[in-house]
């Protein structure tokens, strides 16, 4: 098993079967651990990028049985901002310190394409990298927000399994989902995928198969997030996902995928107290802090005990900052895009000339 995870250290490769067999015991995960850890400080170094979240509205016309946004979900309190209070968290962003901001919100129809692009333009001005995570659109859509200016889009797979995402996901279809993300991939985003990790029904051997997924994309971000069974919804009996597994998919995909950016999520520190430590770790170089209001906060429920709900975004930073540093770790000062240094490493594998170089 050591010979196996050190080829996967140095060649970045392994079948299916080999990620069935990591998957399923517990006997090498320090192991796992430390190589993603190792992997990620040669391929991505030792800066953590940090990204501000934006939760703009928690208005949902879909019905994933596993989230709390659900529109089926008639508890809910729910709220949109307007194109100008988004600007103004966006500019507050900025004077913290982000260089990127993520707008993340329901699939709601009120934010038009118009008014979308209104708000990218204008957070372009402020020299930010901007982050949509706003689900399923036509091709045209995505392409008149890259042409205002997007930079990049998360959009996760939530599972590859079609059967298990077409049950969960009610009206939705997988093979659009992959449609998704070919387009957005074609428009030249940088593209954040992902899972969940722990739904019911899902099989460790569908977990290998996300993880060849992601690579198959070549992802330029992924998020690997524990499943959190919300009282509200129709799996609410559910398990949900273990933080360890979550943790060792997210550290899998990181040796796989040498030089993509992958955040340390929030599901992983709600289920597990330094969770986010834990993973930056284990292969993770991003976080993403939440700089919507409080207020809000509570009311972007996707899962019960979400970390981080009461804390003023300027505290949470300086506290992450300081835990960072503790951690020999830095705050990147950039964009934080993805470098490719793995992808142009194995690009000048290929040329001949390179080769010879390398032997000689
Ligand atoms: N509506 C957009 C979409 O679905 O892509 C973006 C917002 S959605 C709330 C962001 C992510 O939340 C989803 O991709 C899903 O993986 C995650 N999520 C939803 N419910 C969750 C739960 N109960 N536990 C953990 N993550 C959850
Ligand atoms: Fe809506 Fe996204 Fe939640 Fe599905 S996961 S219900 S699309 S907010």
């Amino acid at each position: 098993m050591s010979a196996l995870l050190r080829r996967a250290e140095q060649i970045h490769d392994l079948s299916r079967d080999e990620l069935v067999c990591l998957l399923s015991g517990r006997e090498y995960d320090r192991e796992i651990f430390a190589a993603a850890d190792r992997v990620r400080r040669k391929y991505v170094g030792d800066e953590v990028h940090l990204r501000g979240l934006i939760e703009f509205s928690n208005i949902c016309r879909r019905n994933c049985f596993y989230c709390g946004l659900r529109a089926g979900n008639r508890g809910l309190g729910r709220y949109r901002l307007t194109p100008e209070e988004i600007i103004g968290l966006a500019r507050k962003g900025r004077e913290y310190g982000y260089r990127t901001v993520v707008l993340q919100s329901g699939e709601d129809d009120y934010y038009t394409v118009a008014k979308m692009c209104q708000i990218i333009r204008e957070l372009k001005q402020y020299g930010l990298a901007v982050a949509l995570s706003i689900g399923e659109k036509s091709g045209a859509d995505y392409a008149a927000f890259r042409e205002a200016g997007a930079d990049r889009y998360l959009l996760r797979i939530e599972t590859t399994d079609r059967r298990l995402y077409e049950d969960l996901d009610p009206g939705m279809s997988h093979e659009n989902r992959k449609r998704c993300l070919r387009d957005l991939k074609r428009l030249g985003y940088e593209v954040g995928c992902g899972s969940l990790v722990g739904l019911p029904g899902q099989t460790i051997a569908s977990l290998a198969d996300d993880i060849l997924y992601f690579r198959s994309l070549e992802a330029d971000m992924v998020g690997i997030g524990p499943f959190i069974p919300h009282m509200d919804t129709p799996l609410k009996g559910a398990q949900g996902g273990d933080f360890l597994l979550s943790l060792k998919v997210m550290a899998l995909t990181r040796l796989l995928l040498p030089d993509s950016n992958i955040p340390a999520t929030t599901a992983m520190e709600t289920l597990r107290r330094e969770g986010r430590l834990l993973a930056l770790q284990s292969g993770a170089n991003v976080v993403m802090p939440n700089i919507s209001e409080l207020q809000y906060r509570r009311l972007y429920a996707l899962y019960p005990g979400k970390a981080g709900a009461d804390e003023s975004p300027e505290e949470s930073r300086a506290e992450l900052c300081r835990k960072l540093e503790g951690m020999g770790r830095t705050v990147g000062k950039g964009y934080g895009s993805r470098q490719k240094l793995y992808a142009r490493e194995k690009a000048g594998r290929r040329r001949p000339g390179a080769a010879r170089r390398e032997n000689s």
